[in-house]
C-alpha cells in the first residue's frame, strides 16, 4: 500500500463522513419532528364513574368534530395553556384545547 492510497482513503473517509452528516442530519431532524407527541387528554384515571359517564354522555372527544367549536373557544373551558390539557366546568378530567363535546357554549 502506498502513501497515496492512504491519503485517498483518508480523504474518502472524511468526505464520506461529511456526506453522511449532510444526508443524515435532515433525516434525523425529520424523525425528531415526527416524534413530537400530539396532546392527548383522554385519560379518565382518578375520575369517579359518574364523571366518566358524564364525559361519555356529552361525547367528549380530543378533537372537536366541529372545527368552529373547540374547547378553547367554549366558555366552560379552563385553559392551562395551548400545549397542556385544561379543564372544564361540566366535563371532569383532562380537556384538550382542540377537544369538543355536545355541551359547547359560546363565550359571551
Ligand atoms: S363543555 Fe364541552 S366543549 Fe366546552 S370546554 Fe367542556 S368539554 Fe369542551
Amino acid at each position: 500500500m502506498s502513501d497515496s492510497n492512504l491519503d485517498r482513503r483518508s480523504v474518502l473517509r472524511r468526505v464520506g463522513g461529511g456526506f453522511a452528516l449532510l444526508v443524515l442530519a435532515p433525516v434525523a431532524a425529520a424523525v425528531e419532528g415526527c416524534g413530537k407527541k400530539e396532546l392527548s387528554c383522554t385519560s379518565t384515571t382518578g375520575l369517579t364513574p359518574a364523571d366518566v359517564q358524564t364525559r361519555t354522555a356529552l361525547q367528549y372527544v380530543d378533537h372537536a368534530t366541529d372545527p368552529a367549536k373547540p374547547c378553547r373557544a367554549c366558555r366552560l373551558f379552563r385553559s392551562a395553556g395551548e400545549a397542556a390539557c385544561g379543564g372544564c366546568e361540566v366535563v371532569k378530567g383532562p380537556i384538550n384545547p382542540a377537544g369538543g363535546c355536545s355541551a359547547w357554549a359560546a363565550r359571551t
